[in-house]
């Protein structure tokens, strides 16, 4: 089922309106918040689990569940704390970055409910030090909800006193993996910590913590007002709600929309951005999910559901739902390359795999782009990609592994002819194959 204009969360989307808290008020934003705390903690937390809304980050972890970690009864000297991911930095990504721009009043109403539903004493919406504008008008309008008594003490009249901070990253990409983030908000180096603890036992200042992605608390008041059974009516099962997807690449107009979970691609790519240029037979490639999750070749693309096992069944993942299309005026493997250069750039150095593997990965793309490698350096360099892949302390080892091995799959003939063009030899085991 494809989305109606009625039910999208994100109504002002494309900043056709103002987002002061005039205008957002108008659009629904803050209407009778009280009577959502009134619910009561516990039922907010079911409410959110019932919704089947999973983590927008990119991991798709049940938000409710996650909520339900924290301890019901914190202690004084220990209180429980919300820290939002505003982080944005994966290649492909820039749904939160609109939600800010356009609906920042829609992310602060969520923090307060998020946040008093997990007994959370304040929030920290870590926002992406590149996004100075949109960190402006964050600035702005958590100042304005500060003035209408919204947030702070006794926020919204509920009897609640939460705070809302909002703190700017510096430019580093690992500040986005939510223990670097931690890190980097206590202000030391945004290095990850190694999980277990989860935040959820030992977070901010060693206190219980939840990191939630922009959009994941942004769509809770509207979960709250519309209903649980409303929001999982939209997509398939395990994979419920409507999500905001951003597409980029070679599309006739690419763009951020919001429409319900699982929809296939072919209809999005149609409904939204006006098909992909020069015509469906003219689709090479699409990485789905920001640059962390493998390429996936057009004939597996095509008719695969959007959503979290859809993308798995393909072999890539959901991610953030960054969606790359590449058509085949693309040089996928200087495309890849590129990506590996950024990993190896972002890597913050502290586990051997990770800091030395992607360099290595990094030089031997390079010579695959020029047709300067020997052939069989592309199984040496799936072996490399198989080295790093899980033996690291945070997601970024696998994430800077992942394109390369989907490379790999999807298009060895392609690096094979490049290398043989270029006058490179064919390893004996390829020529014993001939
Ligand atoms: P993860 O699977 O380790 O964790 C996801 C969330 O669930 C975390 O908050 C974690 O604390 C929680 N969690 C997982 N298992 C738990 C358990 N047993 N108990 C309690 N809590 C648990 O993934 P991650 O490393 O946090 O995130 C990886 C994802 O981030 C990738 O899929 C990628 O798409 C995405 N990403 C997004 C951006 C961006 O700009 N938005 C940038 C880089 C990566
Ligand atoms: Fe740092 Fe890479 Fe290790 Fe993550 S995997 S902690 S980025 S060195």
């Amino acid at each position: 089922m494809s989305l109606l204009d009625k039910d999208r969360i994100f109504t002002n989307l494309y900043g056709y309106q103002s987002w002061r808290l005039d205008a957002a008020m108008a659009r629904g934003d803050w209407d009778n918040t009280k009577a959502l705390l009134e619910l009561g903690q516990d039922k907010i937390i079911d409410v959110i689990k019932a919704s089947g809304l999973r983590g927008r980050g990119g991991a798709g972890f049940p938000t409710g569940t996650k909520w339900s970690f924290m301890p019901k009864e914190p202690k004084p000297d220990r209180p429980n704390f919300l820290v939002i991911n505003a982080d944005e930095s994966e290649p492909g990504s820039c749904k939160d970055r609109e939600i800010i721009r356009h609906d920042p009043h829609k992310l602060i109403e969520g923090a307060l409910v998020a946040g008093f539903a997990m007994r959370a004493r304040a929030a920290y919406i870590y926002i992406r030090g590149e996004y100075i504008r949109e960190a402006e008008t964050l600035f702005a309008a958590v100042a304005e909800a500060y003035d209408k008594g919204l947030v702070g003490k006794n926020a919204c009249g509920s009897g609640y006193d939460f705070d809302v901070f909002v703190h700017r990253g510096a430019g580093a990409y690992i500040c986005g993996e939510e223990t670097a983030m931690l890190e980097s908000l206590e202000g030391k180096k945004g290095q990850p910590r190694l999980k277990p603890p989860f935040p959820a036992g030992a977070g901010l200042y060693g206190c219980p913590t939840t990191v939630n992605n922009v959009e994941s608390i942004a769509v809770a008041p509207t979960i709250l007002r519309r209903g649980a059974e409303w929001f999982s009516s939209f997509g398939a099962e395990n994979n419920r709600g409507t999500k905001l997807f951003q597409i980029s690449g070679h599309v006739n107009t690419p763009c951020v929309v919001e429409e319900a979970m699982s929809i296939p691609f072919r209809e999005l790519i149609e409904k939204h951005c006006g098909g992909i240029r020069g015509g469906w037979d003219n689709l090479l490639a699409v990485i789905p999910g920001g640059s962390s999750v493998p390429l996936v070749p057009a004939k597996d693309i095509i008719d695969a559901p959007m959503d979290f096992d859809g993308l798995k069944a393909v072999g890539s993942g959901l991610g953030t739902a960054a969606i790359i299309v590449m058509d085949k005026s693309t040089d996928v493997v200087r495309a890849i390359a590129r990506l590996s250069y950024f990993y190896k750039h972002e890597s913050c150095g502290q586990c051997t795999p990770c800091r030395e593997g992607t360099g290595w990965m990094w030089r031997v793309m390079e010579r695959l782009r020029t047709g300067d490698a020997d052939i069989s350096e592309i199984d040496m360099l799936q072996q490399v990609t198989k080295q790093v892949e899980g033996h690291s302390i945070c997601a970024l080892g696998d994430a800077a592994a992942w394109p390369i091995q989907g490379l790999i799959r999807h298009f060895r003939p392609e690096l094979e002819r490049r290398i043989t063009e270029r006058g490179g030899d064919l390893s004996p085991m390829q020529e014993a194959a001939e």
